[in-house]
């Protein structure tokens, strides 16, 4: 993992700008820059892990903390009801392309299956 701060520590230090939508002691989610739909939110932990594949057992509690804020934001944003997607993208063949662990909460259209 790199020592320099990623675009989403900057995030949460404040020092750019997004549109935060939800925040608690140990997550924060905000809008993403290029919505893939309606609503596209991205779902972090303050603390940084890069991925969910360099999550510890240790990490447990946190992992959990951020499923349960992905669904506070659902909630928040009025996804429930009709449904949305939560994916964590892992990797180069994952599609990551920023190494701090986060969920997309995708919702407002119908999902298609599979992904590409
Ligand atoms: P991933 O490709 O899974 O690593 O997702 C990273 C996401 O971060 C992409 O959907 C980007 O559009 C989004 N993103 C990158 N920079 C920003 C930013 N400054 N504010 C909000 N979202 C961002």
């Amino acid at each position: 993992m790199s020592d320099s701060k990623t675009i989403f520590e900057k995030i949460i230090a404040r020092e750019i700008p997004a549109d935060i939508v939800y925040e608690d002691e140990h997550c924060l989610a905000f809008h993403d820059i290029q919505p893939q739909a309606p609503v596209h939110v991205l779902v972090i932990p303050k603390r940084r892990i890069e991925n969910v594949a360099s999550l510890e057992d240790g990490d447990q509690e946190m992992a959990g903390k951020l499923l349960l804020a992905a669904r506070n934001v659902a909630r928040q944003l009025e996804l429930a009801d009709r449904g949305y997607r939560v994916v964590a993208n892992c990797g180069n063949d994952g599609g990551q392309s920023v190494d701090h662990l986060h969920l997309h909460v995708l919702g407002g259209r119908q999902m298609k299956w599979p992904p590409g």
